[in-house]
């Protein structure tokens, strides 16, 4: 199948199917004692979709607390430099906490509300999503269980103590590698447990049904606010828009605000180190269909069949495979992934701060440094950019390993 034989118009009612597939990826393989709550989850969804309280409630928190909608900023130094294509970046980097994964954790914990759920449960690596959720958890007045790999909790001290103060739990995973590999199988083993009070929140459109689409609807409102305000600011679409993908969460919201139009679009994994296996996390560019973490979609395997290691200078970007719908797309030739590495991504994270006062997170750097590319590449036109989160984050990292190339040490 081909994008072109897909109505965009109703795409939204077609994909996922009612098993949870866009195409052959996506579906639940999850254990039985979880398959109902999957479908509890699903069922309440479904209902508060259509319920005005809910949409009016999520509407008010957006604009209230997460201080959206996000502006939309021309680069006009950066693109003049260039030639002369201009670029534009989505600033999701002032959404509250940074980033853009508050907007499907508030839509995870409201609906953990609606449902009568005392507690949300999760792993996180990096700490950006238990951060992002424990604001959620403590804004809707619900607890809050973070699991997390003891060596992840000794690295991120910055983002543990956020959560704390938030109120959350971090809850120590000692066995195996103790990182994030080990704390997904203790959240998975604590919400089977615990299910009855509580909603297990996926941190990117990953994970069995119900999760993908979810997550891609909360993270919708990018794309849908970025596409009006482009065309308010210039007259017309741009002609290419880019974002960084991990799990897929902050391009899938974007994208999925242009998917009807005759907008190019692309998606940038983590080249990392290079394009040897354990030295990158560009799973669509390089991986093989197969099943993880309860989904089918395209994946970075070992020699044994099981997710690879991945390595990537943005946290937020390693992980073994995308969302199924990424996968989807990528099949069906409506988005193109590109890679872009390391080092370019250092680059691009300068030069958005030395050119245009904004400093970006690691992750969003690579999509910067590929709407830097697409205006090498482009002779004229007009590039749209998601710009995922702040860079504060990253900032003494990017110093202490690549500060001496620019003057920092
Ligand atoms: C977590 C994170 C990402 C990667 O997650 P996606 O689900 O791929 O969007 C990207 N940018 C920032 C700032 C992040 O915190």
């Amino acid at each position: 199948m081909k994008f072109q034989d897909i109505d965009f118009n109703t795409y939204f009612q077609q994909y996922p199917d009612e098993k949870g597939y866009f195409g052959p990826f996506g579906g639940a393989y999850i254990a039985d004692e979880l398959k109902s709550a999957m479908q509890e989850i699903t069922d309440a969804y479904f209902s508060i979709c259509q319920s005005r309280r809910f949409i009016a409630e999520l509407r008010r928190v957006r604009k209230e607390f997460q201080g959206r909608p996000t502006p939309i900023s021309h680069l006009e130094r950066l693109s003049n430099a260039l030639g002369n294509v201009q670029l534009y970046v989505k600033r999701e980097d002032l959404n509250h906490s940074g980033a853009h994964k508050l907007n499907h954790c508030m839509g995870e914990a409201l609906l953990a509300k609606y449902m009568g759920k005392k507690k949300v449960i999760a792993e996180t690596g990096a700490g950006q999503h238990g951060v992002a959720l424990a604001t959620a958890a403590a804004y809707f007045g619900l607890e809050c269980d973070i699991y997390m790999g003891s060596v992840d909790i000794k690295k991120q001290a910055p983002n543990v103590a956020r959560m704390r103060i938030l109120g959350a739990n971090v809850i120590e995973v000692k066995h195996g590698l103790a990182t994030l590999k080990e704390a997904v199988d203790a959240a998975f083993e604590a919400y089977a447990r615990e299910y009855k009070d509580c909603i297990y929140c996926i941190g990117s459109v990953l994970g069995p049904h119900p999760f993908p689409m979810m997550v891609r609807d909360f993270q919708y409102v990018v794309g849908e606010e970025a596409r009006a305000q482009f065309l308010e600011m210039t007259g017309h679409l741009p002609n290419a828009i880019t974002a960084c993908v991990g799990g897929g969460s902050n391009a899938a919201g974007f994208f999925a605000g242009f998917l009807n139009d005759p907008v190019e679009i692309f998606g940038v994994e983590p080249l990392g180190r290079g394009a040897k296996l354990g030295d990158h996390a560009a799973s669509l560019q390089y991986g093989e269909e197969g099943v993880m973490h309860g989904f089918n979609s395209i994946m970075l395997k070992d020699e044994a069949g099981e997710p690879a290691p991945v390595y990537s200078v943005a946290s937020g970007l390693d992980y073994p495979s995308s969302g199924p719908e990424h996968a989807f797309w990528q099949k069906i030739g409506r988005v193109k992934y590109d890679v872009i590495d390391d080092e370019e991504a250092v680059d691009a994270f300068f030069t958005l701060a030395r050119m245009e006062g904004i400093i970006p997170a690691i992750e969003s750097a690579h999509a910067v440094a590929h709407g830097i590319k697409l205006a090498k590449q482009m002779k004229h036109g007009s590039v749209l950019i998601n710009l995922s989160g702040r860079g504060d984050k990253d900032m003494d990292y990017v110093i202490e390993h690549f500060g001496e190339k620019y003057g920092l040490k």
